[in-house]
């Protein structure tokens, strides 16, 4: 008899095998609503995931930002898709340093003068395994989610007002799922504050990662009820998830034609230096339901999380 897990890994198996097809069918010209001279962002692109989805974006004829917050390493990166013929540009950017953020943009308005497309993909995860040392919260939480936050936040300004939607994509992880067969998170408070959606604030989310913080300062931490592997990792999606669709609220109330779409998706476990390469699928499969979202033809999905190119609940 074939057990539970067998079966789910079976079902796995084929979304993606539906996936590596429909990756092969390409874009009508009544989907595409981009051209050559349509912008891309992608932060921590120097590697992994962010170096596919940069890739991607680029196949698909768009121009591409590849930034990297280390200078050589990112100008490498890029060279490596320049000399493949796409087009692909580079800038440093580092998420945790407000210069640095100024410093990009302010580059992208001189070169370029706006962006279509934002895809935060720069994160830290240092726990491996079964291990789950809380040691590099303050930096987990800093740069997943403020660093995130801070970027979007630069970069709003600066997207372009288009009838179909400017798009910024985050990438995040089940790991911060609020509800659900996977969901690690006991605290039933903190859930019940993140999931209603209609009642969710910026203000919310920070104070769920400032008393997380405190906890871990504090050594209470395990006791709080939060996910008990990888806990500042998942904390930390907790809070994109839901700043993503607290930020997909606030710009969906902007007029027609000035609207952003905001949505967030779980690349699944990825063979990158993240996991130490033991996850289960590659870079390049990992890329696709970012780039998907990125590309979408329907302009009014924003809010959303996504993982393997189908809606998932928070
Ligand atoms: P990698 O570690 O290969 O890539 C992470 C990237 O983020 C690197 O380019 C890294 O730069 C960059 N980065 C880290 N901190 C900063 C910063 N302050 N400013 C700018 N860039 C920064 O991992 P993945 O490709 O696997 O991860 C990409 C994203 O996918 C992350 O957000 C991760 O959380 C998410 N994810 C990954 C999963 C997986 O299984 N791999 C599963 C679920 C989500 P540097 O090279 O300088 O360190």
């Amino acid at each position: 008899m074939v057990g539970s897990k067998e079966k789910l890994k079976e079902k796995q198996d084929k979304r993606l095998q539906e996936i590596s097809l429909l990756r092969t069918i390409p874009y009508s010209d009544h989907q595409r609503w981009w051209t050559s001279e349509t912008v891309a962002v992608v932060t921590g692109a120097n590697r992994g995931i962010g170096f596919e989805m940069v890739r991607q974006l680029a196949g698909h004829g768009l121009t591409v930002i590849l930034t990297s917050r280390d200078e050589n390493v990112g100008v490498e990166a890029a060279k490596v898709l320049q000399e493949g013929g796409f087009n692909v540009d580079f800038h440093r950017l580092d998420i945790l340093d407000s210069s640095s953020i100024q410093e990009f943009c302010k580059w992208i308005k001189e070169k370029y003068g706006f962006v279509d497309v934002l895809i935060n993909n720069a994160g830290v995860n240092y726990n491996v395994g079964t291990n789950n040392s809380v040691e590099f919260s303050h930096m987990v939480i800093s740069t997943n989610y403020y660093g995130t936050k801070n970027i979007i936040k630069a970069m709003i300004p600066l997207m372009r007002l288009a009838s179909q939607g400017a798009r910024i994509v985050n990438v995040t992880s089940r790991l911060g799922r609020l509800k659900g067969r996977h969901s690690k998170l006991e605290n039933e408070a903190v859930r019940a504050k993140l999931i209603d959606v209609d009642s969710l604030t910026e203000e919310t989310v920070d104070k769920t990662a400032s008393e997380f913080l405190k906890q871990v300062e504090e050594g209470t931490w395990e006791s709080g009820g939060w996910p008990h592997s990888f806990t500042d990792y998942s904390v930390s999606k907790m809070a994109v998830n839901a700043y993503t669709r607290v930020l997909a609220k606030e710009l969906s109330e902007r007029p027609e034609g000035e609207k952003i779409n905001v949505n967030c998706f779980c690349p699944g476990w990825v063979k990158t230096a993240m996991t130490g390469y033991a996850g289960n699928i590659s870079a390049e499969d990992g890329a696709d339901t970012g780039v998907w979202l990125a590309l979408l033809p329907d302009q009014a999905i924003t809010g959303k999380f996504f993982a393997e190119r189908r809606e998932i609940n928070f």
